[in-house]
């Protein structure tokens, strides 16, 4: 079995995208690093969906103020980034 072409070092992977995020959305990542995010979601189904979400808890957690995502939520949402290989989902 051959491996995928292995990332180089100015790439990023999808859990490093959950750790950006928070800092992504606040706009306080480096251009560079930005750039890489933003790369590597165009081109990421899950990490899509991911922002979309997140971005979703963060207002409605904003609206809210002290409410917190829940951590079952988070988990799942974590889970979805960690396993990037899973079987297709039908589409439609
Ligand atoms: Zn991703």
């Amino acid at each position: 079995m051959s491996e995928p072409v292995a990332p180089g070092p100015t790439t990023i992977e999808c859990r490093q995208i959950a750790d950006l995020l928070n800092d992504y959305l606040e706009g306080s990542l480096p251009k560079h690093t930005r750039e890489l995010l933003e790369w590597h979601i165009e081109g990421c189904g899950p990490c899509v969906a991911f922002l979309n979400t997140y971005r979703g808890a963060v207002n409605a957690a904003t609206k809210l103020k002290e409410v917190e995502i829940p951590r079952e939520l988070k988990q799942r949402l974590l889970a979805v980034l960690r396993n990037p290989q899973a079987p297709r989902q039908p589409r439609g």
